[in-house]
């Protein structure tokens, strides 16, 4: 039996992670009245539940540094700029700073020159000797540290809130989210799509926003074109309260072992990638990681010997070619656009990858930041974009 026609959106967005709600809420402000998100879960279930909030200023190329320069200042005033009262919605937004600890002599070479970057774009970033380090963080072992960069306007807020922060107003602006709905085939006749199959009915959009997070690439699939997104797991443990370090420890990066942690409450949230990983979509958490965690953060921080685990979860780094975002249209397709493989900071970029999607569908190209660099042909052209400060 065919199916009927449920819905035709002007945008349809796919998924309804931080970015999709972002996108919805963008473009509800532009003025779009019949948008539809469809998200197979519930809103913010994916990826977005998983992360560690991280938000920074401190990337090395320019694109990444304007697009949280963005972010940044919509997080500081996620009230004012939504409407929202704090009581319909609390962020949380603390900004204890992000402190990258350098023990290469390559890797502190090109965050010193990052810094150079970053200075000249306006962000307030430090940089610390080891001496100034020991000085300011006493429990940290720096022995083997050459130095250090320290942003105070970088921090951490909730995923949950901004998710439903944007979603709350798109929905007072008239978007619809069906939840519980998942894409299941996309039709195209020639370099359109005409046709979207979930299991609530057929959708004809006008144009489609990807935003599918770590299943991009089956997104792309279904739509026949490459999105060369996949799915790597990422761990993350947190602790009981622990009142040996600040309680404004900034989220610390050692760069010589992938190891961060940062202020959760009372606790500690601390993580570190292990590059061993295959790309796949198992979300077990990953227990066998915690001894080379516990190792490398007690290096770090000797008093965490005391430190005690209280539990863990893993979730999937939506992970590009280059580590850096993909926002834009598909090219072979006049009405399918793309937000994702952000690679690990797809929370912190989330205002901004709204803001530009919305640009792309309203007014044709992208006006805030210029974003050329960020096109899915540069993975076919082979120029890539490079960043550095990948945690
Ligand atoms: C352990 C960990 C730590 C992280 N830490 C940080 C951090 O500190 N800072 C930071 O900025 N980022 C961090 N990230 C990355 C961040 O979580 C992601 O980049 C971000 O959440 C991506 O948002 P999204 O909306 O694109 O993806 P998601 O939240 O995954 O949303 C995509 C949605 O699409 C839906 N979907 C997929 N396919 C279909 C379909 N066929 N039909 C309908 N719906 C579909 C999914 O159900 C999902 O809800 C971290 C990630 C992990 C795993």
């Amino acid at each position: 039996m065919a199916l009927a026609v449920e819905a035709t959106p002007q945008v349809l967005i796919i998924g309804g992670g931080v970015i999709g709600c972002s996108v919805a809420y963008h473009l509800a402000q532009r003025g779009l009245k019949n948008i539809l998100v469809v998200e197979r879960n519930t809103l913010g279930s994916g990826s977005t539940s998983r992360a560690a909030g991280g938000i920074r200023l401190q990337f090395s190329n320019e694109v990444n540094i304007r697009i949280s320069q963005y972010s940044l200042d919509f997080f500081e005033n996620f009230n004012r700029y939504t409407g929202l009262s704090q009581e319909e919605c609390d962020i949380g937004f603390h900004q204890y700073g992000y402190l990258f600890l350098l023990t290469n002599e390559q890797t502190w070479r090109e965050f010193r020159e990052n810094v150079v970057l970053q200075r000249q774009l306006g962000v307030p970033v430090e940089e610390f000797n080891q001496a100034e380090l020991a000085e300011r963080y006493p429990g940290l072992e720096v022995s083997d540290v050459l130095g250090a960069t320290f942003c105070g306007k970088d921090g951490h807020a909730s995923m949950h809130e901004v998710t439903q922060g944007f979603a709350r107003k798109a929905r007072q602006a008239g978007v619809t989210f069906w939840e519980n709905c998942a894409v299941k085939a996309i039709k195209r006749e020639g370099r359109r799509i005409v046709e979207v199959e979930t299991d609530r009915g057929l959708i004809r959009p006008e144009v489609v926003a990807g935003c599918a997070g770590p299943w991009s690439g089956l997104l792309g699939e279904m739509a026949g074109v490459e999105i060369p997104v996949k799915p790597y797991k990422r761990t993350l443990f947190f602790s009981e309260a622990f009142d040996e370090l600040s309680p404004t420890q900034p989220m610390t990066i050692d760069m010589g072992t992938g190891l961060y942690f940062r202020r959760e409450g009372p606790g500690f949230l601390i993580g570190e990638t292990d590059e061993s990983q295959l790309p796949g979509f198992d979300i077990s958490t990953d227990w066998n990681w915690l001894d080379t965690v516990v190792e490398h953060a007690m290096q770090r921080v000797p008093s965490f010997e005391r430190l005690r685990i209280r539990n863990g979860w893993s979730g999937l780094y939506d992970t590009s070619p280059d580590h850096n975002s993909i926002i834009g249209k598909i090219p072979e397709l006049d009405n399918f656009y793309v937000a994702t493989g952000f690679s690990g900071h797809g929370f912190q970029q989330s205002p901004a990858a709204g803001l530009l999607i919305s640009e792309l569908i309203v007014d044709g190209q992208a006006k805030t930041i210029d974003i050329s660099s960020l096109g899915i042909e540069r993975f076919r052209s082979g120029r890539l974009t490079r960043e550095r400060n990948i945690v």
